[in-house]
């Protein structure tokens, strides 16, 4: 069985994040979307409700599951048996970000192979800190969550 972690923020969930997640579930059997919890970072959504949101988008999609992690990726990884990381790319800042981690994640523990998808035209625009910016302004934010 290929199973596969995707971690991030997910701080919100936006459509960029699902159009990834469910390109890899056409590839992988099991896709984890995994929330890194960080105690140093300050969020706008709680860890509670980032889990729901995400659990309950993908509740028809017996391929996805959500859980939280503390500490390294690459341990999630092996805790959970995936030997694939998902991770998004918008652009070659994007690339050249994500080329390190993955060299790193893959010094740490061999096994895990990081996997890209690329995302659409109509994604690639979107992220996490746009989304949290125009709801602090009051903005609507339903084209891009
Ligand atoms: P992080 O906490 O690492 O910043 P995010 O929660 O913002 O992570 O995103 C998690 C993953 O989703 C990353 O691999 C990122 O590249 C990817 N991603 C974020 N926004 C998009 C998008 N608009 N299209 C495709 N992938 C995206």
């Amino acid at each position: 069985m290929k199973i596969a972690v995707f971690p991030g923020s997910f701080d919100p969930l936006h459509k960029g994040h699902v159009e990834i997640i469910n390109k890899a579930t056409t590839v992988f059997d099991k896709v984890i979307v995994a929330i890194g919890e960080n105690t140093t970072k300050q969020y706008m959504f709680g860890l509670d409700e980032r889990l729901a949101t995400i659990k309950k988008v993908f509740r028809n999609n017996n391929r996805v599951e959500v859980k939280t992690y503390k500490g390294l990726t690459v341990d999630f990884c092996k805790k959970e048996n995936a030997n694939f990381l998902v991770r998004g790319l918008r652009s070659s800042a994007d690339f050249e970000f994500e080329k390190a981690i993955a060299h790193n994640n893959t010094a740490i523990n061999a096994q895990v192979e990081t996997v890209f998808f690329l995302a659409s035209a109509e994604t690639s625009f979107v992220t996490s800190t746009i989304v949290r910016e125009l709801l602090r302004n009051g903005a609507d934010v339903g084209h891009l969550i």
